[in-house]
């Protein structure tokens, strides 16, 4: 055998994973594990993959590596520390004696078949190959009371990615000695392959093998594979008239305005709630407005709508989805929207927890024509895009 892959996935971290070590937390509809080893099970060069999982992880792992086939060892317990775990693992692969190994981490798992390929291609001439992007923030060393003192100068300074490839009898040796040596916390092993000499070479690395360290990143990961896997996009429509009636204001799009008549309705009449709570309630196949808060039901008499769509922004939450935008229309005559737009696209943007951004009002008059253009009510258009977990 000339090449094994060796994945880390011992970490502890559960800062990412919503109580699950990071490793394991969905990433596109799958354990972030499954994407990361992916690549190296594909690669034609790529022999055997030893990982190295924690001692409490066995159900976790067989649950998100079931169906891998033969090239996937079976895996090892891992160290008290990442330097410890890669090591266990090295030695795993000791009795194969590949003679070369790319050493993974786990939480990096977009790497590609490229990146891996480039490594290999550079082993071929140097004892060490790491993938790497050059430093593009500038770099502050603060105090402990959060103040800058020094800003470092970033020429030359790179930031190191996995897989870091290296001859495997010579890295195996620098992990045995600096274990010897009573050494446990070098946070990658190229740093073990400098201090035992080897000539580690930079290939380049790839914005897109970033580290997944929290949620933040895993949320943000997830959404970089929303558009092809893990999202479905839901558009629907809704529609609704309500009558004027006496009174000295109506209700729209949450907003209170001043008005030479009222709107009939068993709520507060808000077409523009209405429509737009329909549009919602459309999008995820929830019924309508009516099914939820039947107008037969005295609990919902005089209600404010903003009760209604916030229930259509709760269920679609409570499917794990969210509200990419919505967009309201208005037909009347009167009274003016315009003046009012701002404070409507707030009013509804707060009941569903959006950004005001992601709220559109327009409003058209029907040019005197019709129901609307006669006075004798208005009516209101909506329509909603959502994103739901496949
Ligand atoms: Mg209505």
């Amino acid at each position: 055998m000339s090449i094994a892959a060796l994945i880390v996935a011992a970490g502890r971290g559960v800062r990412a994973g919503g109580g699950l070590p990071k490793q394991y937390a969905a990433l596109g509809g799958e354990p972030m594990l499954a994407r990361a080893l992916r690549p190296f099970l594909a690669h034609p060069l790529i022999a055997a993959v030893q990982t190295v999982i924690g001692a409490d992880d066995g159900p976790l792992y067989a649950a998100a590596t079931a169906g891998s086939g033969a090239k996937l060892a079976p895996p090892v317990t891992g160290g008290a520390s990442r330097q410890d775990s890669a090591r266990l693992g090295l030695e795993a692969l000791a009795a194969r004696a590949p003679r070369l190994v790319l050493i993974h981490d786990a939480a990096r798992p977009f790497v590609s078949q490229d990146l891996i390929g480039r490594v290999i291609e550079a082993l071929e001439r140097h004892p060490g190959a790491v993938p790497a992007s050059p430093v593009a923030d500038t770099l502050k060393r603060a105090n402990p009371d959060g103040f800058i003192v020094a800003t470092i100068e970033r020429e030359n300074l790179w930031r190191a990615e996995t897989p870091q490839g290296f001859r495997f009898a010579a890295i195996l040796d620098a992990h045995r000695r600096a274990a010897a040596e009573g050494l446990h916390a070098f946070t990658d092993d190229a740093a073990l392959a400098e201090r035992a000499g080897l000539t580690v070479a930079l290939v380049a690395g790839s914005p897109r093998n970033v580290k997944i360290t929290t949620a933040e990143d895993l949320a943000m990961a997830n959404h970089l594979l929303a558009p092809s896997s893990a999202w479905e996009t839901r558009t629907a429509t809704g529609f609704d008239v309500h009558r004027f009636c006496p009174g000295d204001h109506v209700w729209l799009c949450g907003v209170s305005i001043p008005h030479s008549h009222g709107l009939l309705g068993h709520s507060d009449a808000d077409a523009g709630l209405h429509a737009l709570t329909d549009a919602l309630l459309g999008a995820i196949g929830e019924g309508d407005i009516g099914d939820h808060f039947p107008p037969s039901d005295p609990r919902w008499k005089g209600a404010p709508s903003s009760l209604f769509l916030a229930d259509a922004a709760r269920r679609i939450a409570a499917r794990g989805g969210r509200i990419v935008n919505v967009d309201v229309t208005l037909l009347c005559e009167a009274p003016k929207i315009a003046p009012h737009r701002a404070a409507m696209r707030a009013a509804m943007a707060e009941i569903l927890a959006i950004e005001p951004s992601r709220v559109s009002v327009k409003a058209t008059t029907t040019e005197g024509l019709g129901a609307t253009g006669r006075r004798e009510g208005l009516a209101a258009l909506a329509s909603a895009t959502v994103l739901l977990p496949s």
